[in-house]
């Protein structure tokens, strides 16, 4: 079996979350809108799941929306909240995740006015660049709590305070953070948060938007008026309860889990800097799971493609977006130079992964680096 270094990507699926699911792949099967026996054991599941995500993100259970994943949860935010709201204008982090950056910068061919919020050489986020940009007629303001890429931390709290100062409806996408280091709601200040089940050992095909009760969003999907009206559509009833399993198993772990995925991260980055490698978004917070590093003169897609042959499973950039050649977009954000960019590689741990898979996987690294070092020395 290769060794698994890519939980930023999407996570395994935790076995005691795949028992919690099985029952409703198996015998109940019943959709959560049906008035008979199988139609209310889903509700009631669909219900108890509700309150397991919202106790992980410190809100209330009729504050969650279940979506399909973090994508659409984005989405529904954006466009939602938009369509609501007066032409105005919208910032968002320049660093942000295609599926929030995209839908903003698509509010443009409606006549809104988009800002996007510099990062400095660390990928974080200027305030000053919000209080500059921020005016009355800011409607809504983006930003992530903790990045896909580099798994730096951004000052979501402290953007939200100045986005609700100015009467914006702050929005934080968690999708990365949760699971990984504590994510609180009503501590954030945020009007709204989306998050992904897949990402915490849960199943792919389920997420949540939280929302602040007060605000109210157009559906991008209508139909059946399911999820009080704000996303119509028969609940996927098993990776829902698989979402509520994973979130209920967050605080028992997370204390144990960010020790253990820190010390085996900073090891790695020792052993990454020996190498000379950089070592994108040091000095500034970061996930204690995420490295993403760059050799120079070596490419990011010949490294991961060479390391997946010596049995080690890391990414280039976003999974979503690593079917592109393009230099990490975040990283040209960053102000990194593009062909440094092309060298990003990144590893995001995981808590099965052990400090034995960690030297091993720089053994195998620095073996690949040798390797094609004297290839380009011999065709130069
Ligand atoms: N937001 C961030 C920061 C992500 O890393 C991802 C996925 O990689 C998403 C949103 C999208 O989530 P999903 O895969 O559930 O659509």
């Amino acid at each position: 079996m290769p060794i698994y270094l890519d939980h930023n990507a999407t996570t395994p699926l935790d076995p005691a979350v795949l028992e919690a699911m099985l029952p409703f792949l198996r015998e109940q099967h019943g959709n959560a809108s049906s008035r008979h026996e199988p139609g209310t054991v889903a509700r009631r599941a669909v219900e108890r799941a509700r309150e397991q995500v919202a106790a992980a993100v410190g809100a209330q259970a009729s504050q969650v929306v279940f979506t399909s994943g973090g994508t659409e949860a984005n989405n529904l935010f954006v466009k939602g909240a938009a369509g609501m709201r007066r032409v105005q204008q919208a910032i968002v982090g320049a660093a942000e995740h295609p599926c929030v950056i995209e839908p903003v910068r698509d509010l443009a061919r409606g006549g809104w006015t988009v800002r996007e919020l510099a990062a400095d050489a660390r990928g974080v986020y200027d305030l000053r660049d919000l209080d500059r940009a921020l005016a009355s007629s800011t409607g809504l303001v983006c930003a992530m709590l903790a990045h896909n890429e580099t798994g730096v931390l951004q000052p979501v709290a402290d953007l939200a305070q100045r986005a609700r100062a100015a009467g914006a409806w702050m929005h934080a996408d968690a999708v990365q953070a949760l699971g990984k280091i504590p994510v609180d709601i009503v501590a954030l200040g945020v009007h709204s948060m989306s998050l992904s089940a897949h990402k915490l050992g849960g199943p792919k095909g389920a997420g949540a938007l939280v929302l602040d009760k007060r605000i109210e969003l157009r559906p991008l999907l209508h139909g059946g008026g399911h999820e009080s009206g704000m996303r119509s559509g028969t609940e996927n009833v098993p990776a829902i309860v698989g979402f509520g399993a994973a979130c209920e198993r967050v605080p028992s772990r997370l204390a144990a889990q960010e020790r253990h995925c820190r010390a085996l991260r900073d090891d790695l980055d020792a052993r990454l800097r020996a190498l000379g490698a950089v070592v994108f978004g040091e000095g500034a917070a970061r996930l204690p799971n995420t490295t993403f590093f760059a050799i120079e003169g070596l490419d990011g897609e010949t490294l991961v493609i060479e390391l997946d042959r010596a049995g080690y499973c890391v990414a280039s950039g976003s999974a979503c977006s690593s079917h592109s050649t393009e230099p990490s977009a975040t990283l040209l954000a960053m102000g990194v130079d593009p062909a440094l960019a092309r060298c990003a590689v990144r590893v995001s741990l995981g808590p099965e992964n052990t400090a034995g898979q960690v030297a091993g996987f720089t053994q195998a690294l620095g073996a690949v680096v040798g390797r094609l070092r004297s290839l380009a020395a011999m065709v130069a």
